[in-house]
Formats: structure tokens, C-alpha cells, sequence
């Protein structure tokens, strides 16, 4: 290295120099992995502005989250010091289109003070629109149309760019009237959704010249990371800004989209191309992130999809770990483990954020945190809310809470017309005011007016139903188990039944978090005691400075990385999803195995994939069987463990009635049948021949299983 190089050019390779260096003209850097990509796009920025080729605020540049918008902003601090200040166009592309919209709101009938709803609010607005055209709701779900026009507006499409097809998709033909009217409802409310950030601002920069080439003369330079993962309205936003000058510098690895299903287009890699011809095209090769057993199982992964521009990686770093496999017997036991290897990791005195627990879904964070709040082991949930924070589980409580207090008003007013009781809101305001004037509670206020005539007589009938269920399951409180109980009111109260009429995915996650509750609450005593833990376990959401294990997505780390990564929940059917695998056809396959591509190179030192042979889903023990992308690591980067924490022979019971565990592999992916190599016969030997371990002291997996017993897992 040339000591006389700026600082931020240290330390770089030759291709990551080039990618720096060539700043005229378009360039793509196209690489895998952990090659520096971020770092070189990094430098790049550092190395326009320290340069004095634009100024801060004459840069635009896109990062995938706001975290890495920070991020980026602190790490050239470093390289260039004060120089960096500002870079007001350095964000997602909805904070940068947020901030540009703002200025040119009127251009589309907003004013500049609109307001961004979330999806709860875009769905009231699609509700109320779908109800006062009288169409069946339950026919024809707002969720639905939701997703519809989320993709429309993904694609850069406003009501009237619609084709047959899109209008065709929702309730006969009326896609497009709805999508129109919801536009202009918007208009009226001052206010637009998440996909209208850059659909506006597309239709703007296309129907107004002098804003568009005032962007264009603006940004001398675009960068953009994450490449891949980018859909076609930000496609064709970034197009017409980088139209005029050219300069224009994307990132990304084809190996790691992951956002096809919000209308990611890796065709746009292809795209770039040809839409700016005689672009430069780096490869980065050399990993820096992980060691190379990590690097080759992820490799040798990432080969069995056939939908992809191929590349090869390698590393200068140190053989280490083989990833380690581990089988367990189910999740609350999988939890139990992962907390003991964070447990060590604390005696060894490694730092706690060095470590994250990768899940698919969501709903696969309950059992940790169920687990680490009773072991005291600090762990925040990086995207998405807390379990008991999500606006479902808190209805759930809240009902929980009005039977344990019936003068809580706070939860009664949650509850009250959740499900939808037909209770008007003018109704609901009736109640608090004579609640208040009474200086009584809402509930008492409810069955105060059955006996007045305050409120017409359909909204009292319904109160006073609501007041005679919580009265019924107040009496069952000495009868049933707190568990028993939940199970009782959420059924009874037509919660699951609301959420069973709803098809669409959203509505599918939340009843399996809800059929999570009843076996979270199994260990508490009393109805109380389980309250007490849930407001404890949402005052420790507030403690965020010490060390603490992340627990994320794989979707939410994509760009991340951690010394210790594990991977939980490697089974057919979490991973690669169950729609994945009922949708049939690769290219679903392949993007779950992108996202298993991404989950392990999220890994610095060690990686741990665990697989549990029986795991709740839909509130019912399903014996599972390991992930198809367990076998297609090669068995040579594999150390294959099994711990049975009891049950031994129930396991082995299931697997030889299913006989090889990976037959399925074999089955539907015959091509694939050669990697079950050597690795995968040993587990499977083990897996017979692994002494019992000592049944764990706390509620074990056989209890829970007897608590539900499933027919195929009942012998032995
Ligand atoms: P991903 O595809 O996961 O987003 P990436 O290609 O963006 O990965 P980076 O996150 O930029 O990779 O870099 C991975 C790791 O390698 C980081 O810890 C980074 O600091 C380090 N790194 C990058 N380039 C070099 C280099 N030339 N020398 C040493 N370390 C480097
Ligand atoms: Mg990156």
C-alpha cells in the first residue's frame, strides 16, 4: 500500500480501488458476500467528497435501512472528519423520496405537511371505501386489495397505467376503481402510503421537466447499495436521475435478493446494462468477513440454484469452525440451547452484541423470548414488535386484563368493538361519557345502560353480551388454568374466528402467535402472575444499553454481520416456508435458498444451524423433519450434533416411521440426491445410537407433547 493513499483507500484491494477510483460514468459491482461491497461504496462517498468532486449535499446515496444510512454517515466521519457534514440525500429510498416529496407535494394535490400512514391506517381507509361501495368484505378482504395495490404502486403503476389483468385481480374488475378511489381519498385526508413515497415522486419527476432536471443537475454522483433487492418504480426513479449525468454506482449480489415478494427485481441487474451501456462491471472476490468452512458450506448452497449469474469467493483467513448442525427436540428446547451457548459465550466474556439468532418468521421468536426473560439473558427483537407488544397479543391481554380487572379501562376500550361488535363509535363515546359523569369504570358504565335507554337498543343488547361473557369467564377464572382460560376467551370472545375469516397472509401469522399464548402462559399459576410477567417483560423492552443478543430475521440482517450467528429453525416447512414449498416451483425454492445464502455469510466465526424434530405450528406438534438446505451443505463443513433433551425413543420412533429423514430430497429434487453425503449418514446413526440425555428439570418437550398429543408422536 502507497503510504501516501488517503485513508480511506487503505487497506482496499484492486477491484475495491477501481470501484473507488472510477468515478465518471456508470459502474456496477456486482459480488458475493462479505467482499466489501458497502465498504468500497463507503470509500467511494468519502473519496467524491474529500476530492471536492460534489458536495455532501450534491451526492445521493440509497442504503437498504436507516441503521445503514447511519452508519455509513459515521464511518466517513472517520475517513474524512468534518468534511462529511450533512449529506441530506443519504437514506432508504422512502426517507429520500419522503424528503423530495415534501417539497413538491402540491405537484400531486397534497400539501407539504402530509402524513405517511401505516398499514393499520391504510387498511381502515380501504374498509371504510369497500364497505361504502356495499361489496362483501369478507368476500373480498381489504388485506387483499391492500397487497394489490402495494404491488401496483411496486411497479410504478397509478390506476390508470392498470391493465386488464391487474383489473381483473380484485372483486370482478373493480381493482382499479378502488385503487382510484383510495388515491383520492388519500388526497382529501392529506396524506399518502408507504408506495406512494416513490410512485409520486416517479409521476412528478415524469411530468415535470424542470423538477427532473433539477434533480438531475443536482446529483453529480448516485450510489446505491443493495442493488438487487430494488423494484421497478425505484428502478426507474434512480433511471431518471442518473439520466442526464451518468454517474451512477450500484451494488449488489444476485446471490441475495430476497424482496421478490415486495417486488424486488433482480432483472434490474440485468437492466443496468442496457440502460447505461458501457457501464463498468467490477467482480469482488476476496471475502473478508468469514472464515472459509463458513464461506464454502454457504458457497456450495447458494450452487444448487441454477437461476443465477454465478461467481466464486475465496478467503485469506483462517480454516475455523465447520458449521455446526444441531439437532434438537423441539423449540422450546432449541431456545434452552441457544441460551446456553450464550451463557458461555458470557463466561468467555465475549460481548453479547457479537452474537444474533436469525429466525424465518416472526412467530419463531416466542419461544426465546419466553426462554431468555426467565433466564435473565439481555436480547432485543431487531425489526418487528415484541412478541406481547403486536397489536394482536395486546388484544388478547387485554382481554385477559378486564377479567382479572374489570375497571380497566384502558384494555376495555381496546376491546370493546375488537372483533366487531357493530358498536358505532358514537356509542363507544355515549358509554365513556356516562362512565365518566357516573365516575364509574367503562365496564360498570356497560352494564349500567342496559337498564337505561341512553343508547339505541342493538348497541346495549351487544354490551350487555360483552359484560355477561367477561361475568361467565370471571366465574371459569378458579376453574381453568390461565392457559385454559386464554384458550377460552380468545375463542369465545370470536377473536380467532375474525382472524380465521381473514385469508390474507398477515391475518395467517397472527393466529399462530395467538395459538403460541395458551402454551407461553402453561407455567403460571395464576391469572395475575402471568399479567405481572407480561408488563415486566415490555419495561425491559426499555433497557437497551447493556449487551444484548439480537434477535432478527434473516430479511432484517441482510448487510449485517456477527461472530456468532444462529440459525434457528431449519426445518421443512419453517425453512425453507410452507408456501414456498406448496407453491411448487423453483423459483420460490431459490429464493428461500437465497435467504438461506444470506442468513449464513451473515457470520464472521461460527455459525449454528439448529432443527428441531417436532415444533409448534398452528398450535399443533408437528413432527418436522430437517431442512432440504441442511443437505446440501457439504458434508466436509459439517459437525453434525445431536441433543434429544428427553424422548429418545419418540424420536426415533418418528423418524423410522418416516424412514430417512431426508427422502424428501431425494424425492422431489432427484438432481439433488448426491449431497445426503457422509455427514448426513452420521446423523442419522447418531440420531439412533445417542445416549438419552437427562430429561430436562423444567417443563420438558414430552410434557408439552402429552399436553396435545399428536397420534404419530404418542408411541413408545
Ligand atoms: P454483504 O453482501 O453481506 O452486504 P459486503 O460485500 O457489503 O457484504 P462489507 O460489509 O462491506 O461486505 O464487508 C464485509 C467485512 O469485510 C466488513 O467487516 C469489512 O470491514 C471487511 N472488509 C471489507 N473490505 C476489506 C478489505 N479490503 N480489507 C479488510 N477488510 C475488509
Ligand atoms: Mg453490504
Amino acid at each position: 500500500p502507497d503510504p501516501s493513499d488517503p485513508p480511506y483507500l487503505r487497506g482496499l484491494n484492486g477491484p475495491q480501488r477501481q470501484a473507488v477510483l472510477t468515478t465518471e460514468g456508470p459502474v456496477l459491482m456486482l459480488a458475493g458476500a462479505g467482499t466489501g461491497k458497502t465498504a468500497a461504496l463507503t470509500a467511494r462517498l468519502a473519496h467524491i467528497i474529500a476530492t471536492r468532486r460534489a458536495w455532501p449535499s450534491e451526492i445521493l446515496a440509497v442504503t437498504f435501512t436507516n441503521k445503514a444510512a447511519r452508519e455509513m454517515r459515521e464511518r466517513i466521519g472517520r475517513m474524512i472528519g468534518d468534511a462529511v457534514e450533512g449529506m441530506p440525500w443519504l437514506g432508504t429510498f422512502h426517507s429520500i423520496c419522503a424528503k423530495m416529496l415534501r417539497r413538491h407535494a402540491e405537484l400531486v394535490g397534497l400539501q407539504s405537511n402530509f402524513t405517511i400512514l401505516d398499514t393499520d391506517d391504510q387498511l381502515r381507509v380501504l374498509k371504510q371505501l369497500i364497505q361504502a361501495d356495499g361489496l362483501d368484505e369478507k368476500r373480498w378482504p381489504a388485506r387483499q386489495l391492500a397487497g394489490l395495490i402495494d404491488k401496483w404502486k411496486n411497479r410504478g403503476l397509478t390506476p390508470a397505467d392498470l391493465d386488464a389483468a391487474d383489473r381483473e385481480a380484485y372483486a370482478d374488475g373493480k381493482g382499479q376503481h378502488f385503487y382510484a378511489l383510495y388515491q383520492a381519498r388519500l388526497k382529501t385526508l392529506n396524506a399518502c402510503d408507504f408506495g406512494d413515497l416513490l410512485l409520486h415522486m416517479l409521476v412528478i419527476l415524469k411530468t415535470h421537466r424542470d423538477v427532473l432536471e433539477h434533480y438531475q443537475q443536482r446529483f453529480k454522483y448516485i450510489l446505491v447499495d443493495e442493488y438487487q433487492d430494488t423494484n421497478a418504480s425505484q428502478y426507474l426513479w434512480l433511471r431518471l436521475l442518473a439520466q442526464a449525468r451518468k454517474n451512477i454506482c450500484c451494488v449488489g449480489d444476485d446471490d441475495q435478493s430476497i424482496y421478490s415478494w415486495r417486488g424486488a427485481e433482480v432483472a434490474n441487474i440485468l437492466r443496468f446494462e442496457k440502460d447505461f451501456p458501457g457501464a463498468t462491471v467490477i467482480r469482488l472476490e476476496q471475502n473478508y468477513r468469514s472464515t472459509p468452512q463458513i464461506l464454502a458450506a454457504a458457497s456450495a448452497l447458494i450452487a444448487q440454484n441454477s437461476d443465477r449469474l454465478g461467481k466464486t469467493l475465496w478467503t485469506e483467513l483462517d480454516a475455523g469452525d465447520k458449521v455446526r448442525v444441531v439437532g434438537v427436540w423441539d423449540g422450546p428446547e432449541e431456545a434452552r440451547r441457544i441460551g446456553e451457548e450464550l451463557e458461555d459465550l458470557q463466561r468467555q466474556n465475549i460481548s453479547l452484541d457479537r452474537a444474533a439468532i436469525l429466525v424465518r418468521a416472526q412467530f419463531q421468536t416466542a419461544d426465546f423470548e419466553e426462554r431468555f426473560t426467565r433466564i435473565g439473558m439481555p436480547y432485543r427483537i431487531h425489526g418487528g414488535r415484541r412478541f406481547w407488544d403486536r397489536a394482536h397479543t395486546r388484544d388478547v391481554t387485554a382481554y385477559l386484563r378486564v377479567v382479572d380487572q374489570p375497571a380497566d379501562d384502558l384494555a376495555f376500550e381496546r376491546i370493546v368493538n375488537t372483533p366487531k361488535r357493530g358498536l358505532g363509535d358514537k356509542s363507544v363515546a355515549t358509554l365513556s361519557q356516562i362512565a365518566r359523569g357516573q365516575r364509574i369504570s367503562l365496564s360498570s358504565a356497560a352494564t349500567f345502560v342496559a337498564n337505561t335507554d341512553e343508547l339505541p337498543q342493538r348497541a346495549r343488547s351487544t354490551l350487555a353480551r360483552l359484560t355477561g361473557d367477561f361475568e361467565r369467564w370471571r366465574e371459569k377464572r378458579d376453574q381453568l388454568s390461565p392457559s385454559e382460560l386464554a384458550e377460552l376467551v380468545m375463542e369465545e370472545s370470536g377473536y380467532i374466528a375474525m382472524l380465521k375469516a381473514d385469508r390474507s397472509i398477515e391475518a395467517a401469522g397472527r393466529l399462530e402467535d395467538l395459538q403460541q399464548i395458551p402454551r407461553l402462559m402453561e407455567e403460571y399459576e395464576t391469572l395475575e402472575a402471568f399479567l405481572e410477567h407480561i408488563s415486566l417483560v415490555t419495561a425491559a423492552d426499555q433497557e437497551a444499553t447493556q449487551e444484548q443478543v439480537t434477535i432478527m430475521t434473516i430479511h432484517a440482517a441482510k448487510g449485517l454481520e456477527f461472530d456468532h450467528v444462529f440459525l434457528a429453525g431449519w426445518e421443512d416447512g419453517v425453512f425453507p416456508s410452507q408456501r414456498a414449498m406448496d407453491e411448487g416451483g423453483t423459483a420460490s425454492l431459490e429464493e428461500e435458498r437465497r435467504l438461506a445464502y444470506v442468513a449464513i455469510t451473515r457470520a464472521r466465526q461460527r455459525a449454528s444451524i439448529y432443527h428441531a424434530a417436532n415444533r409448534r405450528i398452528y398450535g399443533q406438534w408437528m413432527s418436522s423433519i430437517p431442512s432440504r438446505f441442511i443437505a446440501e451443505i457439504p458434508p466436509e463443513h459439517v459437525e453434525s450434533e445431536n441433543s434429544f433433551g428427553g424422548g429418545q425413543s419418540l424420536w426415533r420412533a418418528n423418524w423410522s416411521a418416516q424412514g430417512d429423514p431426508f427422502a424428501h430430497v431425494a424425492e422431489r429434487n432427484p438432481a439433488r440426491t448426491m449431497t445426503r453425503g457422509p455427514a448426513w449418514q452420521r446423523a442419522v446413526a447418531q440420531s439412533s445410537t445417542i445416549t438419552r440425555a437427562p430429561a430436562p428439570s423444567e417443563k420438558g418437550p414430552a410434557a408439552s407433547v402429552g399436553a396435545k398429543p399428536r397420534s404419530d408422536l404418542a408411541i413408545g
